[in-house]
């Protein structure tokens, strides 16, 4: 027998990871069966070209074999096993390739207490020292006549001897400690093994209790653990549309049939396989609104998963996905995959963006009534996309719906096609923080009186998409509010008129601006097509949005509070009468009293508040008192 020491910086990594740092040690099993999976997949690969190697044992498989009285257990495989020099090679040193990085960024993670970057990727063999403190590896290779065992208790040194194994493989036996007892009970083991380890492609057996109808204990059996059906790996073709249903329940706890899913096996600049279910109906078990919400699909490498949310290969407003992403491009050998991964995820993650928003598409197209129900649910998210993902903004922005005016409800493609037939190009549009209040809007009257349609941005993520969607399909976006509205030529008649109105009106104009006070308005303005309506406020082009405005307001931001436009209508009698009030005495307490109040109101309609509201107030009464005389 004799003895080794780790290379140095093994042992301060076993120190680390044992230790503290990894808070999840039930991912043992899973490395150690991904490693006997690996030496299986070896030896089948040594089989195709040696046709004596395999001998009697070619069944592929891995035992389990739980003592509770010993607290052990053996994890055995009929893989490729290791000579004495690979046993030194292999289980002395650990994270070969760039081991003092990967101490370096340990490190890091242990102070940032980030457990999910060591937690996403495997630590390999010496994971079983985070639940045992001691593992014996008994292995056998055909490249040797002898077997050798491999003892250590994981601290500095390991003892390799002759051992007494007479079969082609490797078996471990972890000597679980005192406080990770637990882990290995029964239920426990296919508790992991169906979490981790279910779509390993090769059988996992172990030796479990038989019961009888009442749960009696009355015997012993060798039982299969695993299923061995990835059905991501399969071909589209075999896989029932029930498979699909039932594998989407068990992945999103959501009882309902999804809306579609997406089954791809992607043979490219990087490899992978993925499933991925896009829901109809709400899932009453994840809250979409909670920015911290886990999302991504489940990652697997090579049939082991690694991670059950890859936040790295969704966009955050894709989080209404399920799914899961194989790929054999990422090691599961940590520290390459801390220098290499993100790549490889970003190119999964390009392609995946893709395919999501061509099913969506194919599901408005298609598949209308179920589509709207998505809509209904997770439209937001899908608003959030037209925001954060530019390289992509127009054809997500082509894939929501909103009210209009007209009571229907328009994808931009239809409204655009329905404007066709009035030869209009804007698309237009009024933002508000909901549909009664935008109703209300004077600006209206004339899309009404025109028979033009507008689309109502009501929802908060609504804003959002303003900011980004300045024009879609070539189409401008343009506000119902603006001066950029034109919805039918003049005619010469009308526009002499409205110079005649202009300068009749201009110093009015002008004194209700002093009056109201320039330091509060930009100015006064006349606008013919507010029905009926006293007067209005505009924003001016380019200026901040009253919604966009009070919600920076609301997240502390430091927002210039916006000068608007007044703008009154020439029509309305109320003007008409200040107008007479103004030509007999421009310096009359009503009048500025009026004037006021046609901005105050103005405010109202706008914002549903105004500042100095007994002052509003008192010029109401003054007005009913005036009314019911
Ligand atoms: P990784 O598997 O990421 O390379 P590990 O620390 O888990 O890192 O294992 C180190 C090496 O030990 C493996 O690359 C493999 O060559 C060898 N090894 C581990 N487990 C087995 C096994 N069950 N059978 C044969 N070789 C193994």
């Amino acid at each position: 027998m004799t003895t080794h020491n780790f290379e140095a910086e093994t042992g301060k990594v076993l120190e680390l990871l044992t230790h503290s740092i990894y808070s999840n040690k039930e991912i043992f099993l899973r490395e150690l069966i991904s490693n006997a999976n690996d030496a299986i997949d070896k030896a089948r690969i040594k089989s195709l070209t040696d046709t004596n190697y395999l001998w009697e044992d070619s069944e592929f498989s891995i035992k389990l074999e739980r003592n509770e009285e010993n607290n052990t257990l053996v994890i055995e495989d009929n893989g490729v096993g290791m000579t004495e020099d690979e046993l030194h090679k292999n289980l002395g040193t650990i994270a070969k390739s760039g081991t003092k990085d990967f101490i370096e960024k340990l490190q890091k993670a242990k102070e940032n207490a980030d457990n999910n970057l060591i937690g996403q990727f495997g630590v390999g063999f010496y994971s079983a020292f985070m639940v045992a403190d001691k593992v014996e590896v008994e292995t056998k290779s055909n490249d040797s006549e002898k077997s050798f065992k491999w003892v250590s208790d994981g601290k500095s040194a390991y003892e390799v001897s002759e051992g007494t194994k007479t079969t082609r493989g490797t078996k471990l036996t972890l000597f679980i400690d005192e406080a990770n007892v637990e882990l290995i009970q029964e239920w426990k083991i296919r508790e992991l093994i169906k979490k981790y380890s279910n779509y390993v492609a090769l059988p996992i057996s172990m030796e479990v209790e038989e019961k009888d109808e009442e749960g009696k204990v009355t015997g012993s059996k060798i039982e299969q653990l695993n299923d061995m059906k990835s059905i991501w790996t399969k071909s589209k073709t075999s896989v029932s549309k029930e498979e699909y249903t039932e594998f989407y329940k068990t992945l999103s706890m959501d009882f309902k049939e999804p809306l579609s899913h997406i089954h791809n096996n992607v043979e490219w600049i990087v490899s992978y396989k993925s499933l991925l279910y896009i829901p109809k109906e709400k899932n009453m078990f994840v809250n979409m609104d909670d920015p911290n919400k886990e999302f991504g699909p489940k990652l697997y490498v090579k049939n082991v998963l690694i991670l059950e949310n890859c936040k790295d290969l969704f966009p955050v407003w894709m989080r209404f996905l399920h799914g899961v992403v194989e790929t054999s491009d990422i090691p599961l050998n940590v520290s390459r995959e801390l220098l290499q991964s993100h790549t490889t995820l970003e190119k999964i993650k390009k392609g995946l963006v893709k395919k999501v928003i061509a099913e969506l598409k194919k599901n408005m197209k298609n598949n209308s009534e179920n589509y709207d129900v998505f809509l209904k649910n997770y439209s937001n998210l899908i608003k959030e996309g037209i925001y954060y993902e530019s390289e992509n903004r127009e054809e997500i922005a082509g894939l929501v719906k909103f009210d209009t005016l007209d009571g229907k409800t328009l994808s931009l493609d239809e409204y655009i096609e329905q404007l066709a037939d009035k030869e209009k190009k804007e698309i237009y549009f009024i933002a508000g923080k909901s549909k009664a209040e935008v109703l209300a809007s004077p600006y209206l009257a004339q899309f009404k009186e025109n028979n033009v349609d507008v689309l109502l941005f009501t929802e908060p993520v609504d804003h959002f998409v303003l900011q980004v969607l300045n024009e879609f399909a070539g189409h401008k976006m343009v506000s119902a509010t603006s001066d950029e509205v034109k919805l039918k030529e003049k005619t010469e008649e009308e526009t002499k008129k409205e110079e005649e109105l202009k300068k009749d009106f201009s110093d009015f104009l002008e004194l209700s601006k002093n009056t109201i006070g320039s330091d509060i308005i930009e100015k006064v303005e006349l606008n013919e097509n507010l029905g009926s309506a006293l007067g209005a406020l505009k924003t001016p082009t380019n200026g901040i949005d009253p919604q966009m405005e009070k919600m920076m307001k609301a997240m502390w931001q430091e927002v210039p509070t916006q000068k608007r436009i007044l703008e009154l209508n020439p029509n309305n009698s109320l003007v008409s009468a200040m107008k007479s009030e103004f030509t007999k005495d421009l310096k009359s307490e009503k009048l500025s009293e009026m004037m006021k109040y046609a901005y105050n109101q103005a405010v109202l309609l706008e914002w549903g508040e105004i500042d100095n509201m007994p002052e509003f107030i008192n010029t109401l009464n003054k007005f009913a008192g005036e009314y019911i005389k």
